[in-house]
């Protein structure tokens, strides 16, 4: 970048040198020009040439290569020479504006630390990669360093700030058996951590991988900016061929002012602020978005957002928080505290929100050896033996296709409840309820406002609750009930009908619990509170860090935003080169004034992908 600054300050010096001064000798002029030419212009030709080698013949650099050389060819020097210099001018703010882009999304890369301080069995401590360290390995992590791999806390006591991943800046305390994640900043204690993922299943490098790959899915504005310059440079060339036979034929003035204008075409033509600006407005909104904790896998999915006919919401842990209460429990024949042992064993390694609560509810040790034959049943339950003894812990359904009678009978409560069975025998009911977001109530008016006709509410959780938790939100539709492979066919059947009736683009919300395939199938699936959770991560097109629902209207606005911007700058820049196309068949502009309009453009138009998103 500066050998090329310098290079545009020596061409224009000797440029300006060339114009002012006044010789006798007819060649020093030229030469002079012919030198500043080169200074800028020989990079260019050589790129064209290389270019068409490659078999790519009409990009910028050749259009600038003919354009230039047949002034020069036709003795307009000063004209040759300033085209290149602004041409160049033009590829500086090109860079600038690149770079800027990259680094707010280098921003987010600045999550991986690039060393691991592990333990070695002598106490020593060895610097490594994090891609050289095992599970199980423990590591330390001094104030201020980076956590370089997912692990467990074994001992020390710490703040940590997330707000890399998270977009949200209030630190959290971590102690001994907390888990932590990799990205996040150790902000004072040291912290001896457990190593329980290698780096290449770790937070960080799962992120990364997901920025690095979001330029490849282009939105329908950047694949238009490929289409159009494929059509449009190829017809700018032939009406130039055609403007120097017109003149040939008319011979109404000097043949060289006919190539004059077909050369000024020529530069006209060169697509430099579309194809720069459009891809930077995409860079800025994913960038923009990935500081608020919210990643969007590819600008395609923009173009999807800014357009949603209808959302779905799954409920629990989505619009609800996922963190159940226990309201009471009821046994049969079995004392509380062995009801809730039993329960909390069977759901020691289930990872749905249900569990989460009943393992906290469980205070004594838990001895994994004591369970075998665990089956998680998705939508469903668990079942498993606890000391031998067959225990099942789900919903009614569950109990029901075993052939076990529920002894009394279930009036509706309110909340949740999972039913309790040990060797084929109902023992008891455990009633829980969560909690609806205060903020879903926010979010469904506001999507309302960003233009989403309709919302859905699709869950696994009986009728009387889902319709409460709909009705309290004021969602569109509800469907109950359903199993994990209920919810997809569900979805399809909506992708369906929006499909026939012509609506718009359908996005799917979960947690990534039970409805990873719903996620992938939607026109655009949102993970909630995806930090953590690989799944998710994966099946999802855009990932929300944490659990906060009202992003969802964020990422919604970003994308109008950025597909705003996006089409501000093709409307503004094809506007003014076909202005400057007419101005100059008319030959009311001449070819310096074309590169200069053009430079005008491209800067303006970076500086509007550029604003703040
Ligand atoms: P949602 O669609 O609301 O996210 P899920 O499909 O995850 O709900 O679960 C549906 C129902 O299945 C729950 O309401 C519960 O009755 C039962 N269930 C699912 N997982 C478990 C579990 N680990 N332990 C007990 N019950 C469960
Ligand atoms: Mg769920």
């Amino acid at each position: 970048m500066k050998r090329k600054i310098t290079k545009i300050l020596l061409s224009i010096i000797i440029f300006i040198i060339a114009i002012s001064i006044k010789v006798e000798n007819i060649w020093i002029k030229p030469i002079l020009f012919i030198v500043s030419y080169l200074i800028v212009g020989f990079e260019v030709i050589k790129e064209a040439i290389e270019n068409i080698t490659k078999g790519n013949w009409f990009d910028e650099h050749f259009l600038m290569s003919i354009a230039t050389i047949g002034a020069l060819a036709i003795k307009e020097f000063p004209e040759a020479v300033a085209v290149m210099i602004f041409y160049n001018i033009g590829e500086i703010f090109e860079e600038l504006g690149e770079n800027k882009s990259k680094k707010s999304i280098a921003d987010l890369m600045d999550i991986k630390q690039d060393f691991a301080n592990v333990k070695l069995e002598d106490g020593k401590i060895e610097k490594k990669k994090p891609e050289e360290v095992s599970v199980g390995d423990e590591i330390i992590v001094k104030p201020g360093e980076k956590i370089p791999l997912d692990g467990v806390v074994i001992s020390g006591n710490s703040m940590i700030d997330m707000k890399a991943l998270t977009g949200e800046s209030i630190p959290n305390n971590v102690k001994k058996g907390d888990t932590v994640i990799s990205g996040s900043i150790n902000l004072d204690g040291i912290l001896t951590i457990k190593v329980t993922k290698v780096y290449s299943e770790s937070t960080v490098s799962k992120i990364l991988e997901l920025v690095k790959n979001a330029s490849d899915r282009k939105a329908k504005a950047e694949n238009f900016i490929t289409k159009f310059s494929k059509i449009y440079t190829p017809t700018v060339i032939t009406l130039a061929l055609a403007i120097i036979i017109f003149g040939a034929l008319s011979k109404t003035c000097e043949m060289t002012s006919w190539i004059y204008r077909a050369l000024t075409f020529l530069v006209i033509s060169c697509p430099c602020a579309l194809v720069i600006s459009v891809p930077l407005s995409f860079f800025v909104g994913i960038g923009g978005a990935s500081k608020k904790g919210i990643l969007i896998k590819g600008s395609s999915y923009m173009d999807i957002l800014a357009n949603l006919d209808t959302i779905i919401f799954d409920k629990t842990g989505t619009l609800t928080k996922g963190v159940f209460e226990v309201q009471e429990v009821v046994t049969h024949d079995i004392s509380k505290e062995q009801l809730i042992e039993y329960t909390a064993l069977a759901e020691h390694f289930s990872n749905h929100p249900i569990a989460n609560s009943i393992k906290k509810l469980y205070t004594g040790k838990v001895k994994i050896n004591r369970i075998s034959d665990l089956q998680e049943i998705a939508g469903k339950g668990i079942k498993c033996k606890v000391d031998g003894k067959n225990i099942l812990v789900g919903s009614k359904k569950l109990l029901e296709e075993q052939k076990i009678e529920i002894l009394e009978n279930e009036k509706y409560t309110e909340g949740t409840i999972l039913f309790v069975a040990i060797d084929e025998k109902y023992v008891g009911k455990i009633i829980i309820s969560d909690t609806i977001k205060e903020e879903s109530l926010d979010l469904i008016q506001n999507l309302k406002k960003l233009g989403v006709k309709k919302t859905i509410m699709l869950t696994g959780d009986k009728k009387e609750e889902a319709e409460k938790v709909s009705q309290k939100l004021g969602i569109n539709e509800v469907y109950s009930n359903l199993l994990p492979n209920q919810k997809i066919e569900k979805l399809e059947e909506i992708l369906e009908f929006n499909k026939i009736n012509k609506l718009g683009n359908i996005a799917y919300v979960g947690d990534g619990i039970n409805d990873s395939p719903s996620l992938a199938r939607a026109d655009v699936g949102i993970a909630m509170g995806a930090l953590g959770s690989d799944s998710a991560i994966e099946a999802s097109d855009v990932v929300i860090m944490t659990d906060e629902i009202n992003k969802i209207a964020e990422t919604i606005k970003i994308s109008k935003k950025t597909i705003n911007r996006a089409k501000q700058n093709i409307t503004f820049a094809i506007f003014v080169k076909i202005l400057i196309l007419f101005l100059s068949l008319l030959g009311l502009t001449n070819m310096w004034m074309a590169v200069f309009a053009d430079v005008g453009v491209t800067l303006i138009a970076i500086l509007n992908s550029l604003r703040k998103i």
